[in-house]
């Protein structure tokens, strides 16, 4: 099912939690909401799910304005971060609960249920584990469950609310691939918010980059972590580095340095952006230069603090040595991919 979010704005108590946002999510595709903490990614997860009101706009499933329908009628599967799983109810009976209570009419016959929700254990790979009660499972093993609970109904959008946040980093990890491979197999169109934007690089189809109620950015994960639309999606996703530069009839200069790197338009005040590891190191004048502040190790590289220009800038480049810090560590570089913003 295509979900359509048509200019909608949403006001508690007239504090704007979203101002006009519209965005289309494709039928089958995993679309994850990325912001900083109050930027409105439940809010907008809320208003799809019809557990809010838009204040105006319109919210479409497929051709058919469901502004106005319940949860039910929308036939939303819901997976919070805190397991809502009921606590006196087994595993078999958490999955099954969603068929169970629907009404007589569109209700499957108890075996049918029984099979279903054994399919579903299946295939989040709990079976055996039908007859535990939640509290016998680890976080990670409830959260499958909640899964696999929220799948059962067939639910015609699949919306997820920081699914993964109170579990460790590696069951974090294993279950991002594994919701990955999920989706693949079931094909449901998927929201999934997070605060984590390697959580979202990794799993989503695009991403909907968010902040203060407005959504800056739509994109494949490629497209907004590759050519970000605005400096705050630029360091939002991945890591970034920032100057205050000049543009002069193509070139980019560092007050009266000279960064050999020239800008296709534009003039004046800029700012340049690029990632630490997006550079290289280079001989002469046309370059960066900067002493080595500190230095420290990330994965594989050093990640080196430079300071620039008497100290009245500081940036971050990856180096695949280390280097002391101090004012004999001199080093020039350029770099290799940037963007430049006006400064506003
Ligand atoms: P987080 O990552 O912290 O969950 P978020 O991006 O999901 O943040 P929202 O929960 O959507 O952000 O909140 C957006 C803004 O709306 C916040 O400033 C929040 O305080 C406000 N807000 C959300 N729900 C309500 C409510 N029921 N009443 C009043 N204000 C609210």
């Amino acid at each position: 099912m295509d979900v359509r979010v048509s200019h909608v704005r949403k006001e508690f108590d007239r504090f704007p939690a979203l101002h006009e946002v519209s965005l289309d999510i494709k039928s089958g595709e995993l679309i994850a909401l990325l912001g900083p903490s109050g930027s409105g990614k439940t809010t907008l997860l809320r208003l799809i799910a019809g557990l809010e009101r838009p204040t105006s706009g319109k919210i479409f499933f497929g051709d058919t304005d469901a502004s106005e329908k319940s949860v039910q009628e929308r036939n939303i599967g819901f997976v919070f971060q805190h397991y809502a799983l009921f606590r006196h109810m087994t595993i078999l009976e958490n999955v099954s609960f969603g068929l169970k209570v629907r009404p007589r009419s569109t209700r499957p016959p108890a075996g049918e249920i029984r099979r279903r929700a054994m399919e579903l254990l299946d295939l989040v790979q709990l079976s055996g584990l039908e007859k535990r009660y939640p509290s016998q499972l680890s976080g990670g093993q409830r959260q499958r469950v909640a899964l696999a609970r929220a799948l059962a109904i067939e639910p015609a959008v699949l919306l997820l609310d920081e699914p993964f946040g109170a579990l460790d980093a590696q069951v974090r990890r294993e279950l991002r691939k594994w919701l990955r491979e999920i989706h693949e197999r079931t094909g449901h169109t998927t929201v999934f918010v997070t605060h984590d934007q390697e959580e979202a690089l990794e799993l989503a189809d695009r991403l909907c980059v968010m902040s203060q109620g407005k959504i800056e950015q739509v994109g494949t994960p490629d497209t907004v972590y590759d050519t970000p639309s605005s400096p705050f999606v630029f360091g939002f996703i991945g890591e970034s580095s920032e100057l205050p530069v000049t543009v002069e009839r193509g070139d980019v200069w560092l007050g009266d340095r000279p960064l050999g790197i020239s800008a296709a338009d534009g003039q004046g005040p800029a700012k340049l952006f690029f990632r630490p590891h997006d550079i290289e190191l280079v001989e002469g004048d046309a370059a960066l230069r900067g002493v080595v502040a500190t230095s420290r190790r990330v994965g594989g590289t050093r990640r080196v603090e430079l300071e620039l220009g008497g100290a009245s800038h500081r940036v971050e480049i990856d180096l695949p040595f280390d280097h002391p810090a101090g004012e004999r560590s001199q080093i020039s570089f350029r770099p290799k991919r940037w963007t430049l913003f006006p400064a506003t």
